[in-house]
């Protein structure tokens, strides 16, 4: 089984997968549930989205984890079930892709703001995200994906916490969807200067709004990165209600073209967020001049 370094030594461009939530809606996921519910209840969609995606050409697939730190599960159905529940999503996305695909541990923010604008203090993020870094390691994961970060003290102590529990590769990604910062109002090259000197595996800009902006993020992160290599996993352009459902309006073979363009200015990994279909990712293997039965290495 390569690892993620080995990966990124063969290959000039890895593609990762797209959007969780948005897919399990389109599978009928019912309004209310969120996503983690599914790794227990129906496993079998989960390993069919994480399928559909290798089949479009996916080299690595995120687990279905980005919601399921134990502060983040605490007043839902799944409370005090953390560990359980990363370890066993780890293990249906091994299961389901095998072992010449990466399984990439996703980790979102716990939903609370920091200290002192909220809850959340540096000693409580440090073990919630302990705790789930290393339930994830057990169940297999080759790297773990800190993403859609918006607050730096979060970002910090997250890998404050992750750094105590593993020494898997370790990839941070904020969402930059204010325009070009983030909710905070961090800026790319701060995420930069902030995480690079930390020795993490990559940096990034996942979600986010429009491609537009994205544009601009990938300029400005790839300005600042050096040799760090870059994530980039947007949306699906700008999400619009029509009728009773969410469309996004960028098109697979246009989202295929703006990550092509930022793979051949120099970012590593591509992918997409919300509103991002196996179409879309069979796009950008596509415009990368990739399939999965024509794969390099
Ligand atoms: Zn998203």
């Amino acid at each position: 089984m390569p690892s993620f370094a080995q990966l990124l030594e063969e290959r000039p461009v890895l593609i990762a997968d797209g959007a969780t939530g948005t897919n399990y809606q389109d599978m009928g996921i019912a309004p209310g549930v969120a996503p983690e519910e599914w790794v227990l209840d129906e496993p079998g969609n989960v390993t069919a989205l994480h399928r559909s995606f290798v089949e479009a050409g996916s080299d690595l697939v995120l687990t279905c984890t980005f919601g399921a730190s134990s502060l983040r599960l605490a007043d839902g159905p799944l409370a005090g079930r953390a560990a359980e529940l990363n370890r066993s999503a780890a293990e249906l996305a091994r299961a389901a892709v095998g072992e010449d695909v990466l399984v990439a541990g996703s980790i979102g923010p716990t939903g609370h703001l920091s200290d002192p604008l909220g809850p959340l203090t540096r000693r409580l993020a440090v073990s919630t995200f302990a705790e789930q870094a290393e339930a994830l390691a057990t169940g297999g994961v080759d790297l773990l994906v800190l993403e859609t970060f918006f607050s730096l003290d979060e970002g910090l102590w997250a890998v404050e916490g992750i750094r105590g529990a593993s020494d898997l590769p370790l990839v941070v990604s904020y969402s930059f969807d204010q325009g070009t910062r983030t909710m905070m109002g961090l800026r790319p090259a701060e995420v930069v200067a902030a995480f690079a000197p930390l020795g993490i595996a990559a940096v990034g800009a996942n979600c986010g709004k429009s491609l537009a902006d994205t544009d601009v993020i990938v300029d400005e992160l790839l300005a600042v990165a050096g040799d760090l290599p870059l994530w980039v996993k947007p949306n699906a352009g700008v999400p619009r209600i029509v009728g009773d459902t969410v469309v996004y309006d960028a098109d697979p073979a246009t989202h295929a073209a703006h990550l092509a363009a930022y793979a051949a200015n120099g970012a590593r990994i591509v992918g997409g967020c919300c509103g991002s279909t196996p179409a879309h990712i069979a796009a950008l293997a596509s415009a990368l001049s990739r399939s999965p039965v024509n794969r390099p290495g």
